[in-house]
């Protein structure tokens, strides 16, 4: 079903206003994980001055070690629905157990399946019976054929807003967090009808490589990109090293839109 043999046309998430598939480029940033109130708000706003609407913050983080910060839960997600309606913004969260999805979608405007998860069926099949969009990640090892048929079991569900997310693989390149596979964006996009996103904080872990990788998605065709905003990064609860600062955001929109890459 998600096949571009299936469907010629593109397939068009619309977040209530901000579509994403529609040919505009549109950015999605916002704090690793939601801390608190006034830590997502801060980002909102600076977001909102920029004209960008659509939220992202982890509320259910899937560490690699137990004894990392988990996230806020169920606060998380009440957090993001407050300040969505105080800022007026489209928010967008980790969900990563299937008996959550049911409950998360009274709170958030698009369902975000992380990397961890890209296989967890029980899952995937989950978030295809709620009419809620879909922010699929591509697994850390997972190849393009996986991704794609990860995604088929969404829309089998009935759910065909779905939207896919690169962020990065797993190679023996030590220099960057993960690889950023670019070359998925054209293949993504020739293959399925879907939305294409890139994620350049979790592909890269390298807050100097953010602007490069992110004017390359855009270059290459990519739909929207994902970066992490945090008031105070360096004392962030998660990925302190590679969440931009406010004024570091400000700098990378100016000079994302310089380059004529990002309209
Ligand atoms: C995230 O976007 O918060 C995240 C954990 O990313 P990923 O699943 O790609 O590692
Ligand atoms: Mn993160």
């Amino acid at each position: 079903l998600v096949s571009r043999k299936k469907q010629k046309e593109n397939t068009i998430v619309d977040l209530k206003g901000e579509a994403i598939g529609d040919g505009q480029q549109r950015l999605i940033m916002g704090p690793c994980a939601v801390e608190s109130y006034e830590q997502v708000t801060a980002v909102a706003k600076a977001m909102k001055a920029r004209g960008l609407k659509l939220l992202r913050g982890g509320a259910f983080k899937p560490r690699t070690s137990p004894y990392d910060f988990q996230g806020l839960g169920l606060e998380g997600l009440q957090i993001l629905q407050r300040v969505a309606k105080e800022q007026d913004m489209v928010v967008i969260s980790e969900i990563v157990s299937p008996s959550d999805i049911e409950m998360a979608v009274e709170y958030i405007d698009v369902i975000q399946i992380g990397a961890r998860n890209m296989q967890n069926f029980e899952l995937l099949k989950a978030a295809g019976s709620v009419n809620k969009p879909v922010l699929l990640k591509r697994g850390l090892s997972a190849t393009i054929e996986e991704f794609i048929h990860a995604a088929e079991y969404i829309v089998s569900k009935g759910n065909s807003q779905i939207m896919l997310c690169e962020r990065g693989i797993r190679t023996y390149e030590k220099a960057t967090r993960n690889t950023l596979d670019i070359s998925a964006v054209p293949i993504l996009k020739q293959e399925t009808h879907l939305p294409v996103l890139v994620d350049v904080t979790h592909s890269t872990g390298r807050r100097d490589l953010l602007l490069p990788t992110a004017k390359a998605a855009f270059a290459i065709g990519a739909d929207a990109v994902m970066a992490e905003v945090h008031p105070d990064p360096a004392v962030a609860l998660s990925d302190s090293a590679q969440q931009m600062d406010i004024p570091t955001f400000n700098t990378f929109i100016d000079e994302l839109t310089a380059s004529g890459l990002y309209k």
